[in-house]
């Protein structure tokens, strides 16, 4: 008897563990901010695996030749990427002393970071051509690394966002940064969910039930005051995007968790079914 109540217990435990819900952690531009890194950089990748981020999230832009670079902004030190053959753009360097880094080159580094996933965002380009022409590329490259399976995908383009649905394996998930999207045009396009700024999340918190209650996820950026993380998890989102990955893994582990209602969940889609 005392065996069976044990394992009744431990069932019970378990099923209350998974209706548990905390926001993963996403290093935005990777884990920069710390000695020997820069944003962007292979260091930032390696630096977020290394504190167990749940994802590193980073930014991609081709050249007119064709070479996908991982970098913030539109130039490097002046040199537009967009404009700028690929030789010349090699001979820039981040602020810890790394050659800016391609995509190729940062996909086989976060091949040995098994644990962590990527978040990919495709930047707005000048046409919507060299963006599907971008698209195609990062899709194929993530292939051929095997990294499909961790990768998520973000974009502030309309048209890069479509794109990215049309063109990566069924199932990957992509969300959309402008916050102009309702939580209803993101299913409608099939999107995984929103990634919208806090500026926009706080003039919309009912945009989260929302989502959640249409299957999608919510992601919010870029949340680095305390206060703005507490209110992120207490919202229930499921992802926080941060400059300060230490700071809110901290508080995120000093947070009683709230319990989600998943059955409440389920119900509402069947009846939405009908
Ligand atoms: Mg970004």
């Amino acid at each position: 008897m005392k065996i069976k109540f044990l394992l009744a217990s431990l069932t019970v435990m378990a099923t209350s563990v998974a209706a548990l819900a905390q926001p993963k952690v996403i290093a935005h531009r990777g884990f920069w901010d710390t000695p020997g890194s820069a944003q962007n950089s292979l260091a930032s990748l390696g630096k977020a695996d290394s504190i167990g981020c749940y994802a590193s999230e980073f930014d991609v832009w081709m050249s007119p030749d064709g070479v996908l670079f991982v970098n913030h902004d539109a130039d490097i030190n002046k040199v537009v990427i967009e404009n700028t053959p690929s030789q010349t753009v090699l001979m820039e360097k981040l602020s810890n002393g790394e050659t800016i880094p391609t995509l190729d080159q940062y996909l086989q580094a976060a091949t040995k970071m098994p644990n962590m996933r990527l978040v990919c965002e495709l930047k707005t380009h000048d046409s919507r051509k060299r963006e599907v022409a971008a698209v195609k590329k990062i899709v194929e490259l993530i292939d051929k690394y095997g990294l499909a399976d961790r990768t998520d995908y973000i974009t502030f383009s309309r048209d890069g966002f479509r794109e990215i649905i049309k063109q990566a394996p069924k199932g990957t998930a992509v969300y959309y940064l402008s916050g102009d999207y309702t939580p209803e045009q993101i299913k409608h396009a099939k999107g995984r969910g929103i990634d919208y700024s806090l500026k926009t999340m706080r003039k919309h918190p009912e945009w989260i039930q929302k989502c959640h209650d249409l299957g999608l996820e919510v992601n919010v950026w870029t949340v680095n005051a305390p206060e703005d993380m507490q209110w992120c998890i207490e919202q229930g989102v499921d992802y926080i995007t941060t400059n300060d990955p230490v700071g809110l893994q901290k508080l995120i582990a000093e947070t009683p968790v709230k319990a989600v209602d998943k059955k409440a969940t389920k119900k509402d889609k069947k009846s939405k079914k009908k």
